[in-house]
């Protein structure tokens, strides 16, 4: 990324104290778009009743047999393909025990030791850095059900209960809180753009646990960890972080051991709290789900996912500026969304040039849809009719400024441009005899002006052509009108 003096205005980011460095390893859970459930038939999308639509497989009642949700393994060796990770053609769904409320079998069923990918990266631009983030291994598992705390009672409900994840592990590869929140802003749009998770932090579609623990810069071995649950927000997953280093570094300086715990961030105190000790695989006690048979996928299924995966936002990004010449700040803003540079795409393809399309899209487009809360999907304009204005513009047939006008009814009435300048009657007035006339008559009209301004007073030139402007309804070309008009004033 080139030297931008606006970087310098950013709040500086935090890093660990001098001879101190942070090691952070992220486990991120994600949920799956699919319909339904990943061992049941009963919807796995938002529902609003509590408790409705359970299947009584999703409620572990005596006698009912899991079966697996053939698009949630797709999903799931497409997630795991897109982090370039190798998809072990055998893999084991195992029962991992634990009692809670809101898991009625007393045990969910995850993959422990052959998880379905393993041996992963991604890669990501932080601070005009490239960054590379080993991925440990992704596997499925069911959600729990979910809680609602009402006053002196807790009621649960059971919606969310087998709805499919993917859950993504780090390798402990990240060394700062911004490092942290950039991977897992990272994450969200490699799941955007397989459109296998809506991503949604707020609402817990996705959810990040985030693994801390602090050394003096000369150790060899990692230090002991602490996890941070239930981060649900980018803001949330740096500050949680920062204070959690802090707190670790001051508490080996006093000499004392940071102990392994759970750990649970409190915004409003910004603040980490002990949750509980950090649980041992072995407590869970892990086996081989009875009821499932072990996953084994031939090569030619995994072939045929990985022809599904879309070019990765990176590339992408590195693609748009060296193809269209685009800025990096412009390229990884409009790759930010797959449905944004589809949409750019589409504007160059038809025929806009690409400069122009990228100013457009991210000053009038980006703009519009987020005064209106809109996603680029429910844009009114689409991105063939707006190619085809900008391209009005640029062989002059219509003004900057008409053009924006021209905009503006485009995302009133969804028409095409060349309707509305029909309608309008609007072609570009750069006759010059015309124009000289227009010219003329103005500055007949006003004498009292033109002898201010022959008097020196140069700043009244705006006023004719505004003048001017006003008459044909903004359609005079600017740049010969200046020119015209400076001429004729100069007589
Ligand atoms: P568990 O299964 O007990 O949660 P794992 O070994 O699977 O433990 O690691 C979970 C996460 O913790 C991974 O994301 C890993 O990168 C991270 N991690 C492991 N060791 C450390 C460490 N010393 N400091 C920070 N993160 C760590
Ligand atoms: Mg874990």
């Amino acid at each position: 990324m080139k030297q931008n003096n606006k970087e310098n205005l950013l709040p500086r980011r935090y890093t660990p104290p001098v001879g101190w460095k942070a090691v952070i390893g992220l486990e991120i859970h994600a949920q799956l778009l699919t319909n339904s459930k990943l061992f049941s038939p009963d919807p796995s999308h938002f529902i609003e009743m509590e408790n409705e639509h359970i299947h009584p497989v999703s409620l572990g009642l005596p006698g009912t047999l899991p079966v697996l949700n053939q698009k949630a393994l797709e999903y799931s060796a497409q997630v795991g393909l897109a982090l370039n990770c190798h998809i072990n053609r055998r893999s084991v769904f195992a029962r991992k025990n634990y009692f809670y409320p809101d898991l009625p079998k007393g045990y969910q069923i995850s993959q422990y030791e052959q998880p379905i990918c393993e041996n992963g990266y991604i890669e990501f631009e932080q601070e005009e850095k490239r960054k590379k983030v080993r991925i440990q291994r992704v596997h499925i598992e069911e959600d729990a059900g979910r809680f609602h705390h009402k006053g002196s009672c807790s009621l649960v409900n059971f919606n969310r209960a087998g709805v499919p994840l993917v859950e993504i592990v780090s390798m402990p590869d990240i060394h700062s809180p911004a490092e942290a929140a950039e991977m897992v802003r990272s994450i969200r749009k490699v799941l955007k753009y397989l459109d296998v998770c809506d991503g949604n932090l707020e609402e817990g579609s996705l959810r990040c646990d985030c693994n801390v623990s602090v050394q003096k810069t000369s150790d060899h071995q990692y230090g002991t960890r602490t996890e941070l649950k239930n981060l649900n927000s980018f803001k949330f997953i740096e500050k949680a972080i920062e204070y959690e280093i802090n707190r670790q570094i001051l508490i080996l300086k006093e000499g004392h051991k940071v102990l392994q715990e759970t750990r649970l961030y409190d915004s409003t105190k910004n603040k980490t709290f002990p949750l509980r000790s950090k649980e041992e695989a072995s407590d869970y006690r892990y086996f081989p789900d009875p009821d499932l048979l072990p996953l084994c996928l031939s090569d030619e299924w995994v072939a045929q996912q990985k022809r599904k995966i879309p070019e990765s936002f990176l590339q992408k990004a590195d693609r748009f500026q060296k193809q269209y010449e685009l800025s990096s700040k412009e390229s990884f803003l409009i790759t930010e969304e797959k449905a944004r540079a589809d949409y750019f795409e589409k504007m160059v393809w038809a025929k806009a040039s690409a400069k122009l399309s990228a100013n457009w899209l991210i000053n009038e487009v980006l703009a519009g849809l987020n005064e209106e809360k809109k996603n680029i999907r429910d844009c009114p304009i689409i991105p063939e009719n707006l190619g085809e204005m900008l391209k009005m513009i640029e062989k002059k047939e219509l003004s900057g400024k008409m053009g924006k006008k021209v905009f503006t009814e485009m995302w009133r009435t969804k028409k095409a441009p060349k309707q509305i300048v029909k309608k309008w009657g609007l072609k570009k007035i750069d006759d010059a005899s015309i124009l000289t006339n227009m010219a003329t008559e103005v500055l007949k009209k006003f004498p009292k002006q033109v002898e201010d301004y022959k008097n020196g007073r140069e700043k009244i030139f705006g006023f004719f052509v505004g003048e001017i402007m006003k008459s044909c309804r903004g359609q005079a070309d600017p740049e010969q009108l200046n020119k015209i008009l400076k001429e004729k004033l100069k007589n």
